[in-house]
């Protein structure tokens, strides 16, 4: 399990969220940005068609970095 906050993840605040895998770190983050921040979501979703990979590539570092607890 690992823990990050909206903000380490492209968002805007300091919610904490925890996932077992990168996977459902990304669906958790998703499902947060749709029901806090509906312009992230806006801006993800442009980024995602332009790259679909850009966010993961931006992003999946630091989900590595971050200690398991
Ligand atoms: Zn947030």
């Amino acid at each position: 399990m690992k823990t990050m906050t909206c903000k380490e993840l492209g968002g805007k605040c300091e919610q904490k969220l925890s996932a077992e895998s990168w996977d459902e770190m990304v669906q958790v983050m998703t499902k947060h940005v749709m029901d806090k921040h509906p312009d992230v979501a806006k801006e993800m979703e442009t980024m995602h068609k332009q790259d679909p990979r850009k966010w993961g590539k931006e992003m999946k570092p630091k989900w590595d970095a971050a200690p398991e607890c």
